[in-house]
């Protein structure tokens, strides 16, 4: 943590004016706490029959405000509060949630009251930086907006009480406003939609209007326009359960720009299988796609269930930027519910998503929690699938794994969910990659 003591001294002729402050914006803050203090009152001691009397008088009444870089205000407290705090996801009432970009920031210190001698604004910052952490959620959800069972404040509160750090909301050709989301203590919503068509599904995410107009298209070309408007408009694109057999994707895949694949949609069943391997078959021919997961949550049934699957993604902190650019960039891994199991893969400091140079005696550290007994640990990579571990009990497991050549190296873990039934994916991860240095 970094802290900077600032003072500032306002002479009485400043009286009635508004004074900045500027300081500089650590890169990679996630926090910002600001406290001031400075002389209220002047005692002074007053004759009385009996005892000491001290008289108390307001001499001095400073306000409190913050602008961020661009000139914006951040918010503005009056003199009301000695102590506020800003971050990328909450605030003191009267400021905003902000990005802490890197920068000159300004405090603004309102000379409402001074003292004939002037005052000594004593100012303190306290910056937190960002570190990266794993956060649970669901990037496929559905709401009264269209065919989903709750209105999106009662689907918030279910997601936060069921462990969950982000949704997405995403109905069916539906935009949303930010503004018009529920406040939630540690839930992150994205604004979101289903583009929805007779011949495909497709996730525009981080974004409030990916593209102008009606969804309908009658063109594959009018297809590629609302793909690229999406594109310009900074959507994150993820190609919904491409390969159910009523509603797949049909389009022509190689002609439109995306980002990610839905290779697990909704409860595990031989569907979902299939996708993994149509995407693994990707890896093999040297595609570099990074896959994604979500439950396409409509309501509570016996099969469906909100986060199964979850999404687990290892982000800089709870923005939403932060947390698209880690599902962006593949750092993630999909379980079938928030559960406790965990794979955590460090390959020199890098995990799943990131591109490595590969070297001879190069190794992955794997540290597996929350195992059960006759887990299967199964590692796939460019040559094929072989089994790491079959748990021998219910616990942890932490090995090193060596990385023999260039491609990729993912994992999933297999679990007999009802005794007599086989096997199914318990948690799928994205691919670490490996290059080959010439
Ligand atoms: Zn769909
Ligand atoms: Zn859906």
């Amino acid at each position: 943590m970094q802290t900077l003591n600032l003072t500032h001294h306002i002479s009485n002729d400043q009286q009635g004016l508004y004074l900045l402050m500027p300081f500089e914006m650590p890169a990679f803050t996630e926090r910002i706490d600001i406290e001031y203090s400075y002389p209220y009152n002047h005692n002074q001691p007053l004759t009385v029959e009996n005892g000491n009397f001290s008289s108390r008088q307001r001499v001095n009444r400073i306000d409190l405000g913050l602008l961020a870089p661009d000139g914006s205000q951040v918010g503005a407290s009056g003199s009301s509060r000695d102590v506020i705090f800003v971050s990328t996801t909450e605030a003191t009432p009267g400021y905003q949630p902000h990005p802490l970009s890197a920068g000159t920031w300004q405090i603004m210190l309102g000379a409402y009251v001074v003292s004939p001698n002037g005052v000594d604004v004593k100012v303190s910052l306290r910056f937190t930086p960002k570190t990266r952490r794993w956060l649970k959620g669901d990037l496929h959800t559905h709401t009264l907006a269209s065919d989903g069972l709750l209105p999106l404040d009662h689907l918030a509160r279910h997601a936060r009480e069921h462990g969950l750090d982000f949704i997405a909301v995403t109905d069916h050709n539906q935009p949303v406003k930010r503004a018009s989301f529920p406040k939630i203590p540690g839930l992150t919503i994205i604004p979101g939609l289903e583009w929805t068509h007779y011949k495909g599904h497709s996730n525009f995410l981080g974004v409030e209007e990916a593209y102008q107009g009606a969804f309908f298209t009658n063109t594959d070309e009018e297809v590629q326009e609302k793909f690229r408007q999406a594109r310009q408009n900074g959507a994150l694109i993820c190609i919904n359960h491409p390969l159910e057999s009523s509603f797949g994707f049909r389009f022509n895949l190689e002609a439109l720009d995306f980002d990610l694949i839905e290779v697990w949609n909704g409860p595990m069943r031989p569907k979902n299988i299939e996708t993994i391997a149509w995407w693994d078959q990707m890896l093999k021919a040297g595609k570099r796609q990074v896959a994604v997961c979500g439950s396409d949550y409509h309501e509570d049934t016996v099969f469906q269930r909100l986060a199964n699957p979850t999404l687990n993604v290892l982000a800089w902190s709870a923005s939403e930027k932060d947390i698209l650019a880690a599902v962006e960039a593949g750092h993630s891994y999909f379980t079938y519910s928030p559960t406790d199991l965990q794979l955590d893969l460090d390959v020199d400091g890098a995990t799943y998503g990131v591109i490595l140079p590969w070297r001879t005696g190069l190794e992955a550290h794997l540290q597996a929690l929350s195992l059960e007994t006759g887990d299967q640990i199964r590692l796939i990579d460019q040559d094929g699938e072989r089994i790491l571990l079959t748990a021998p009990g219910n616990g942890d497991w932490e090995t090193n794994i060596p990385v023999e050549k260039p491609g990729y190296l993912r994992l999933e873990v297999w679990r007999s969910f009802f005794p007599g039934l086989p096997m199914l994916p318990a948690l799928v991860t994205n691919p670490i990659w490996f290059d080959s240095v010439l």
